[in-house]
């Protein structure tokens, strides 16, 4: 999962490219709870050798202080560039230059108290220094707004003469050019105040989402079959789906919050017009055809990779419904519904202590190289990870890339399964952000987010191919293939699924369509039976769906981003884990020179490079292939 860190996102973005201001990383959601709060240890008990080792970005808070304070100086003395740079390409060098000195030292200077605060989130002297960060980071954006808009007075020819004529300028083409690209569809100054007018009235449907299900939501409280009682929250909702191996237990819980959505339906409808409305307004003030043009405009993505994506994994959607078949079969369930799909098929329970894990991932990353390899290995023994949970530490894991230094890692590693394989995911973030850094100038250090998902899923894949080899067990087989089924299901189908709905209904509103309730459900039901098919058992529950996906609501069109990451993996693995040696090498460069590729060029671009197009059914079909292979192993395993 994606985590954005907005206040530093928009430091990034001086050039209007969507730079890495984002920590990459999985919420929350998956970590195990703690069996009991008491046994969570205090940061200070926790061995040293299990903490990140921050010196890499700054030794003490003093020499932070100090970073601090020349970064203020520096963003002061900035403005001595506005109105200066049609001076000649000497004078646009020296802005861009000194923009990127700003650009680095705010990464440490963002990073250093940022990461600290995760470690015990209830240290308010270190949120105090967060958030005087987060006030220079937003001095610095109004210091340096006046850039774009100065250089788009200049002719572009003007400017492509200059990069022509300086060799050190023309570094940065693809992101002055971007400039120049993303100005289509930038109105003037009374059109652009208008629409930042309409800002806030545009969130007022995101906000009304959340406090519908969230604060005004009223989750029932059910009995299991256990006896226990539990009110059934969204948390608690994912946890009974599971964990409770008793099918009416499941039911429950799935009645009990889909009943909580369904009371205030025609509501969530309402604001999903508001929400798909707000979207339709400024694609059409800013003259995109669609809603989908406007927002693939800024990767420079065409519309044909989402209809592409969407058309061929419908057309080999068969071991999808095959995997739940198959569930449902071993399971014994004479009928299956959405809230069977996640329990575990087998009770199996291994433990993974960390110190047994690294070399298993160091081994299992041998297909990219001993140079790869080795970088995995300075991960651990530098300390650049964050390896267990402590009192008021931040939940979840992510990758955080801080320039200049080491990228450092936060895991809450509890010796599931699920945590060996958030490790590799993480690291797989992290060696991205170490072969981008180390060879792209900062302007195209940071990488896009169509592209971030590919190398932490690259990293679970191998691992993955590689604990298969190593289990002895038919049980362990069995869990590790349902966990990559379960991640090629969860991470593609459903957000294909999702993506499908989305298109679907912002269609309507492009023509004018009413939006009820009604049609949302009806749309969501269709779309239940298209990719599903006769896996599912009729529940007139399960068409209510879409009003408890947050992503709808709170960033349409965003979805469709993990399922592309996924088929280039699965495209790239093809390659990477073929028998012939010649292909997997060439492969192997492809994929590496992709990781340093950065953000030097749109992601269709990069992916293309590295032998992946998006646009093709091949790639998609490759996801479909893999899931087939997985099933056809689980099936056999089974029995
Ligand atoms: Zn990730």
């Amino acid at each position: 999962m994606i985590e954005n860190m907005s206040a530093f996102a928009s430091v990034a973005n001086q050039l209007r490219r969507d730079l890495a201001g984002a920590a990459v990383g999985r919420g929350g959601g998956s970590s195990a709870a703690p069996a009991s709060a008491t046994l969570v240890p205090s940061r200070g008990a926790v061995d040293p050798k299990y903490t990140w080792d921050l010196e890499s970005i700054f030794p003490n808070w003093e020499a932070w202080e100090a970073a601090f304070t020349d970064l203020d100086h520096g963003i002061e003395t900035y403005q001595q560039y506005a109105g200066t740079l049609a001076k000649g390409p000497g004078q646009l060098l020296r802005a861009l230059k000194d923009r990127d000195v700003l650009g680095q030292l705010s990464y440490k200077v963002w990073y250093y108290p940022s990461l600290q605060y995760d470690e015990d989130q209830r240290n308010n002297t270190i949120n105090a220094r967060k958030q005087r960060v987060q006030l220079l980071i937003a001095k610095m954006q109004q210091a340096t707004s006046w850039f774009n808009p100065e250089l788009l007075k200049l002719p572009l020819d003007t400017v492509r003469g200059w990069m022509h004529e300086s060799t050190e300028l023309a570094t940065y083409r693809f992101a002055i050019e971007e400039v120049f690209r993303l100005q289509a569809h930038v109105l003037n100054e009374q059109g652009e105040r208008l629409i930042s007018l309409s800002d806030r009235l545009g969130s007022v449907p995101r906000d009304s989402y959340a406090a519908l299900s969230t604060a005004d939501a009223r989750f029932p409280t059910v009995t299991l079959s256990t006896g226990e009682t539990t009110q059934v929250t969204y948390g608690q909702y994912r946890k009974l789906l599971s964990t409770a191996r008793a099918q009416p237990d499941r039911r429950l819980a799935y009645e009990a919050l889909y009943d909580t959505y369904a009371a205030t339906l025609n509501t969530y409808a309402t604001i999903y017009n508001g929400v798909m409305h707000g979207e339709w307004f400024e694609a059409r003030a800013r003259g995109y055809q669609t809603t989908l043009d406007a927002a693939l405009f800024g990767n420079n993505i065409p519309t044909s990779v989402v209809e592409n994506l969407i058309r061929e994994t419908k057309n080999a959607i068969a071991p999808f419904r095959r995997y739940h078949q198959l569930r449902k079969r071993v399971m014994k369930l004479t009928d299956y519904y959405l809230f069977d799909a996640l329990v575990p098929i087998i009770d199996f329970d291994v433990r993974y202590p960390y110190g047994d894990v690294l070399d298993w991932i160091v081994e299992a990353v041998s297909p990219l190289g001993a140079e790869y390899q080795a970088r995995v290995r300075r991960a651990f023994s530098e300390r650049w990870i964050d390896v267990y949970e402590n009192q008021g530490k931040r939940n979840g894991a992510y990758s955080a890339p801080v320039y200049g230094a080491n990228p450092y890692m936060l895991l809450n590693y509890n010796d599931t399964l699920d945590a060996v394989f958030t490790l590799a995911h993480e690291l797989g973030h992290s060696m991205h952000t170490m072969l981008s850094h180390e060879t792209q100038p900062f302007v195209y250090a940071g990488y896009t987010i169509f592209v971030a998902e590919v190398p932490s899923t690259l990293n679970e894949a191998l691992l993955l191919d590689f604990m298969l080899q190593r289990a002895r067990t038919r049980e362990e087989r069995i869990v590790l293939l349902q966990h990559a089924i379960d991640g090629i299901v969860g991470t593609f189908h459903n957000q294909v699924l999702f993506a499908d709905f989305e298109l679907e209904a912002h269609r309507l509103v492009e023509r004018d369509q009413p939006i009820t309730s009604e049609v949302l459900s009806a749309i969501y039901a269709r779309l239940l039976s298209e990719y599903w098919g006769e896996a599912l058992s009729p529940d007139a529950r399960a068409q209510h769906t879409w009003a408890r996906i947050p992503h709808f609501f709170q960033s349409p069109y965003y979805v469709y981003q993990y399922a592309t990451c996924f088929a280039s993996t699965a495209k790239l693995m093809e390659e990477i884990g073929c028998s012939n040696a010649a292909t997997r090498q060439a492969a192997v460069t492809r994929y590496l020179d992709l990781l340093r590729s950065g953000g030097s060029d749109h992601p269709m671009t990069l992916l293309n490079n590295a032998g992946v197009d998006l646009s093709k059914p091949e790639t998609v079909r490759a996801v479909s292939a893999q899931l087939d292979g997985l099933v056809n192993r689980l099936e056999s395993e089974l029995g």
